[in-house]
This record gives C-alpha cells, sequence and structure tokens, in this order.
C-alpha cells in the first residue's frame, strides 16, 4: 500500500452515515457525517455518500488519486464476497448491490461488510482489541451486535450470519425478537431487553424501587436498572443478574468456537461500565471452559461511535494487502 495512501470508511445506519478519512497508521485526517436519506428505499444512498466524499475531499485540497478504496459498513445481513446487502431493515434495502453501485460511481475499489463486524475490525486495528488476532466484539444497544474475528480476519460465513450471537435461543418461548422468533439473547441482554424486564418487574410490584421509576417516567431504561442496582435495590439486582449470566453464558460458548484473547463489549449499555464488566467476568469464568478463560480478558469498547469507521477503512487496507501479496 503506498504510504501517502489513504483510505475512506463509512458506517451507515438508519438515521445517520458517519465517514471517515483516515491515513494508512490509522489517524483520522477529518470525519463526519450525514443524515441517511432513505427515499425511495435507500436507492439514492450510494450517489449520496460518493457526492459527500468527492465535496469533502475537494475541501480538503486532497486529490482523488490518494484514495486507494471506500469500505463500507451497513446493519443487517451483508454477503461481502458479492458485495451485495441482502436486507438492512433499517434502511430500506434488499439484495441492495451496494458495492457494485458505489465502485461505478467513484471508480474506486469498495468493500462491504456487516456494521457491527467492522465495529469489531476497527477495535481490532486501533481499540481495544489492537494487536489481537482473535476477538469477539459485541454492542449492547437497543439490539446484542456482535462481530467475530478469527486469525485477523471477520468472520462472515456463508451468507453473512456468522458470530450473530444476539439470536442465540436463551430462553424457550421467550420474548419476540425482531428477526421473528422467541427468547432469543438479544430479548434479554440488550437495552430493549433489560427495559422490557424492568417494565415487566415494575408492574408485578409498583411499590418498588423500579416500579416507582416506572411510575414516574412511564417507563425504566437500563441506565435506570443499573442505578437503582448500584443503589442496592433487589429487583433492579436480579435483572442485571439475568441480562449479565444470560450474556456471558452465550459467550463461554462463542469463546469455544474462536478462543479469543479478548470479549469487547460496547454499546449504550457498556456505559454502567464495572457494574456490567464485573457480572459478566465472573459469570464467564464460572461458565467458560477453564482453559479458554487463562488468556481471554473481558474488556470495554475504546472506539465508541467511531469504531465502524476504523474498521471500514482498515477492510480496505486488508484487501489491498491481500492483493498485493
Ligand atoms: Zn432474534
Amino acid at each position: 500500500m503506498s504510504k501517502d495512501g489513504l483510505l475512506v470508511g463509512v458506517d451507515i445506519g438508519g438515521t445517520t452515515i458517519k465517514l471517515a478519512i483516515i491515513d494508512d497508521t490509522s489517524e483520522i485526517v477529518e470525519k463526519w457525517e450525514i443524515r441517511t436519506d432513505k427515499f425511495e428505499q435507500g436507492l439514492h444512498i450510494p450517489k449520496q455518500i460518493w457526492e459527500t466524499i468527492e465535496q469533502k475531499l475537494s475541501e480538503l485540497n486532497i486529490e482523488k488519486e490518494r484514495v486507494l478504496g471506500i469500505g463500507v459498513g451497513a446493519p443487517g445481513f451483508v454477503v461481502p464476497r458479492n458485495g451485495v446487502i441482502a436486507e438492512a431493515v433499517n434502511v430500506g434495502w434488499r439484495d441492495f448491490p451496494l458495492s457494485a453501485e458505489l465502485g461505478v460511481l467513484s471508480g474506486l475499489p469498495v468493500f462491504i461488510d456487516n456494521d457491527a463486524n467492522l465495529a469489531a475490525l476497527g477495535e481490532v486495528w486501533k481499540g481495544a482489541g489492537a494487536q489481537q488476532d482473535n476477538i469477539i466484539a459485541i454492542t449492547l444497544g437497543t439490539g446484542v451486535g456482535a462481530g467475530l474475528i478469527a486469525n485477523g480476519h471477520i468472520v462472515n460465513g456463508i451468507n453473512g450470519t456468522a458470530g450473530e450471537i444476539g439470536h442465540v435461543t436463551v430462553e424457550e418461548d421467550g420474548a419476540s425478537c425482531n428477526c421473528g422468533r422467541k427468547g432469543c439473547l438479544e430479548t434479554i441482554s440488550s437495552a430493549t431487553g433489560i427495559s422490557r424486564m424492568a417494565a415487566e418487574s415494575a408492574a408485578q410490584h409498583p411499590e418498588s424501587g423500579l416500579g416507582k421509576r416506572y411510575a414516574e417516567n412511564g417507563l425504566v431504561s437500563s441506565k435506570d436498572v443499573f442505578e437503582l442496582a448500584g443503589e442496592g435495590d433487589e429487583k433492579a439486582q436480579r435483572i442485571v443478574d439475568k441480562a449479565t449470566s444470560v450474556l456471558a453464558k452465550v459467550l463461554a460458548s462463542a469463546a469455544i468456537l474462536t478462543n479469543p484473547s479478548r470479549i469487547i463489549i460496547g454499546g449504550g449499555v457498556s456505559k454502567a461500565g464495572d457494574k456490567l464488566m464485573d457480572p459478566i467476568r465472573k459469570a464467564f469464568k464460572q461458565t467458560a471452559l477453564a482453559r479458554t478463560t487463562y488468556e481471554c480478558e473481558i474488556v470495554p469498547a475504546q472506539l465508541g461511535n467511531d469504531a465502524g469507521v476504523y474498521g471500514a477503512a482498515y477492510l480496505v487496507k486488508q484487501h489491498l494487502e491481500e492483493n498485493e501479496k
């Protein structure tokens, strides 16, 4: 890869598209975001992305020739080997040929992957997984996103569902999940799941701390649950225990498949810090094969919202370096 070459990382979300121009040494030259144009099932997004990149390059007086490629993360099921977004409900895409469209517009190599996978890859390049070849990175937000990195590379599987641990079934006949099934990990250990369990507990015990919080605000957020648990509220603690122990069990199973040296936890729920991490670490130790735990640290993510653009840029770097071999 040429030394003054630049990489563009793009992270498409249902509301905004984050972009960054990043150099070969993983330093951000510029980052910005735009609103996602979802008009006509996201048909115009490739054009929108290329136009904003062109405009930014011109503002910064960067010649297009310096840009080596564009990496793009999208939510949903992505099939990197043919450059197609199989399904991204938040954006409106179904069997959308993103690589081809953006490639034609830009004249540059385009590589795509799922956003959670790229967040994991970003942490490997620049964050909590730096210098690590085998990691599992999970994002606890409205859902439970996950990315698997094995031997330094994203594991995609045949049609883009590898590592989707948010949809491991953890409760027979449990709450309904976005995927159409019931009792997935996501229905318990995501912010949404924690908040749902809190609302159920509040309804049963209106006099409890959770019940009072619910009466005040009409909902109990996952932040509230961790806060109340920290204050010694027993019912809130029970929810934290459930969310963390179920998650740790799934992580223990996932860890035995890839033997990671780090499990990285990010997303909104991870803001609870040690109140979240400590019970996960404890339950993981109790559940996982002892040898798997010896060299597996459970650590917070470091890159926050930038993980996706770093990972997308690094995906380009990985591909180009492999082509040079
Ligand atoms: Zn599911």
